[in-house]
């Protein structure tokens, strides 16, 4: 029998060890565990980047490619 319980991040979708070194307690779960992992819960504390602007060029491109 496996002792080791994993649980998949639902940001990831990696599967993790099911304990508090890798999921913060959040007691508020059936499972006691955050359904993010810690690193995505990093990722997801940090400032924003803003999302790439489109590109003119690209713009007509797709335009063009509608058009034709
Ligand atoms: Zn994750």
């Amino acid at each position: 029998m496996s002792t080791a319980t994993e649980k998949v991040c639902t940001t990831c979708r990696e599967p993790w060890p099911a304990d508090t070194g890798f999921f913060r307690q959040l007691l508020k779960n059936p499972d006691g565990l955050a359904d993010q992992c810690n690193a995505c819960t990093r990722e997801r504390h940090r400032p924003r980047r803003l999302p790439p602007r489109p590109r003119a060029s690209d713009t007509l491109a797709s335009v063009w490619m509608t058009a034709a």
